[in-house]
């Protein structure tokens, strides 16, 4: 495995990454592509990356597109408007960005993904609806996302022992 140590390595040096406390998710990923396909360059390895960091956006805003339609019968997408943007571009990066409202992610990890497009779908709804979502049933307040066992997650930040978890962002994943 001293190969693809040394591999893994390069390949996060060319996409602009430190290989200290890195989402699991994405080291498994590496190590299956290099099972796969070997030791490929990190040009073509930047491209893989990215494709599947735009993948991955695309699947995540589904999920929380459809949330926000059941839970406020508002639309997260139209043809009116557009909020995301998938960027590729040599002068800010080795690899592609998406960017939704204020926030940006630029790595593949599903978990990391989520909660940023959960975040720039929440700041739309607030912008273009002028509605809060997703909101804690039990106090009445908005959420906010965040991390919980590595999942992402909306949290509350209200109740006597200063906030606690609601649910997972993704409805099919269990907490607990
Ligand atoms: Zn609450």
């Amino acid at each position: 495995m001293a190969n693809f140590a040394d591999w893994r390595d390069r390949m996060l040096q060319a996409a602009w990454r430190q290989g200290d406390d890195f989402p699991e998710g994405v080291l498994e990923w590496m190590s299956e592509l290099y099972g796969e396909v070997g030791e490929i360059s990190g040009e073509v390895f930047c491209e893989l990356w990215t494709s599947r960091t735009f993948s991955m956006a695309r699947a995540a805003f589904q999920v929380i597109e459809k949330s926000v339609e059941e839970e406020t019968g508002k639309q997260a997408t139209g043809e009116d408007y557009c909020y995301i943007d998938y960027v590729r571009d040599p002068d800010i990066g080795p690899v592609g960005v998406v960017r939704i409202k204020s926030v940006e992610v630029s790595t593949p990890d599903w978990e990391e993904i989520l909660g940023t497009m959960a975040e720039g779908v929440q700041e739309f709804v607030m912008s273009h609806y002028r509605i809060v979502w997703p909101v804690c049933e039990n106090h009445r307040t908005g959420l906010h996302v965040g991390y919980f066992r590595g999942i992402s997650v909306w949290n509350c930040r209200e109740g006597h022992s200063g906030g606690h978890v609601v649910r997972a962002i993704d409805p099919a994943t269990r907490l607990y």
